[in-house]
């Protein structure tokens, strides 16, 4: 295959900006990168996206045409993500016509739990005890290694808690075992976290590393409800949780930025969940308590510039407004002072659809505690 063709970094104002997705993360990313000089080009398979709305150029096509991936590749001078899976064949094609950032290697890792899972341990990160299923006597096999309860995942498209289910004793596993899609799966042991923490990383081709500090992620029904900027751990857990992140960074030869989940056990360590080579929902609160955004620093990595610090002018307390619930109190968050909203331009309010997040700020060392945290998010 022809090698990419060169672009020259930085790139120059006026480049163009080819991002993969066309949703909210692509939406923030188009918009940081307009601040910085760049025009950004959407290819997403859906009309008026959250993305495109905000964009110099879109193509609406399915990730499997590969005409349309191609003369979109030639229409713009580097392609980046906001959603990581495209299929494989396609970012062959992509990356073989212009530079992908992050590189493919990395996309086809982060697509898989299993690959993913392999490579951290391998570079001697902890994550719950895992083991690969492939059919039911697997299954049983896992079952009878981990214990239960377990958490059963697809190790391929799985995102907000779909493709998984917790398996209790006492319970039937072949239910979740035939209705789980797509095979194989793996098999985690449950762990009883005290908190879910994520860390942002920024990397640039020369090696220059950003960190965001770490925060502590709420779920409700599986999905990101509120983000604690910073999280209330230790110094030293933070530091280490940071740490990490800038390892697996460094090992993977990241360009770009880099999502790290991970749990922090009630004795205090840190296993690693997941990675994400994008931006992410847990890092929304940098829009306005960061000088420079986890957008900003993806463009700026991809873009071939300098990162930005990644400082805090403030602690934040970041809400995801999802599904038609959430959306019905927007009037009062529009009215309550101190709320900063971010609306994604989605019309239809779909449960569990992410439609916007406000966040909330909060002078650097006074994160309210539990109380004053229900009091911060009351609309
Ligand atoms: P994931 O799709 O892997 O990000 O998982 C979604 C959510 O499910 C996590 O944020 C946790 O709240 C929960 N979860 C996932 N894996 C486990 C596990 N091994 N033990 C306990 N909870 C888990």
């Amino acid at each position: 295959m022809m090698p990419a063709t060169p672009a020259a970094f930085p790139l120059p104002p006026g480049s163009v900006i080819g991002i993969i997705g066309g949703g909210q993360l692509g939406r923030m990313s188009a918009m940081a990168a307009a601040r910085l000089g760049y025009k950004c080009h959407i290819f997403s398979p859906e009309p008026d996206s959250p993305a495109s709305q905000v964009s110099y150029l879109s193509t609406i096509a399915d990730y499997t045409d590969h005409v349309a991936l191609h003369r979109f590749a030639e229409a713009v001078d580097v392609i980046t993500f906001e959603f990581e899976n495209v299929p494989a064949d396609g970012l062959e094609l992509l990356s073989s016509l212009k530079p992908v950032r992050p590189g493919p290697a990395i996309l086809r890792l982060s697509q898989d739990r299993l690959q993913e899972k392999q490579f951290l341990n391998d570079i001697g990160i902890a994550t719950a005890p895992w083991m690969e299923v492939r059919d039911a006597s697997g299954l049983e096999a896992a079952i009878a290694e981990l214990g239960l309860p377990a958490v059963l995942k697809t190790t391929r498209l799985g995102y907000d808690g779909k493709g998984q289910a917790v398996l209790r004793a006492g319970e039937n596993h072949h239910a979740s075992f035939t209705q789980l899609q797509p095979k194989p799966f793996v098999l985690e042991g449950f762990i009883d976290f005290a908190c879910e923490i994520s860390v942002l990383v920024a990397r640039t081709e020369n090696g220059d590393m950003a960190a965001f500090d770490p925060v502590e992620n709420r779920h409700k029904h599986h999905i990101l409800d509120v983000t604690l900027a910073p999280a209330p751990l230790p110094l030293a857990s933070l530091a280490e949780a940071s740490e990490i992140a800038r390892l697996i960074a460094e090992k993977l030869d990241l360009i770009g930025l880099l999502a790290v989940e991970m749990f922090v056990t009630p004795t205090g360590t840190l296993l690693v969940n997941e990675i994400a080579p994008r931006p992410h929902n847990s890092g929304h609160w940098t829009l306005d308590a960061c000088f420079a955004s986890q957008f900003e620093q993806h463009i700026r990595a991809v873009a071939g510039l300098p990162l930005a610090t990644p400082s805090r002018h403030a602690d934040a307390v970041m809400k995801n407004l999802v599904g038609p619930e959430d959306m019905a109190t927007l009037p009062a968050i529009l009215a309550t002072p101190g709320l900063i909203p971010h609306l994604y331009g989605k019309t239809e309010a779909r449960p569990g659809r992410k439609m916007g997040h406000f966040t909330r700020l909060f002078p650097k060392g006074s994160l309210p505690g539990e109380f004053g945290l229900e009091a911060a998010l009351k609309v």
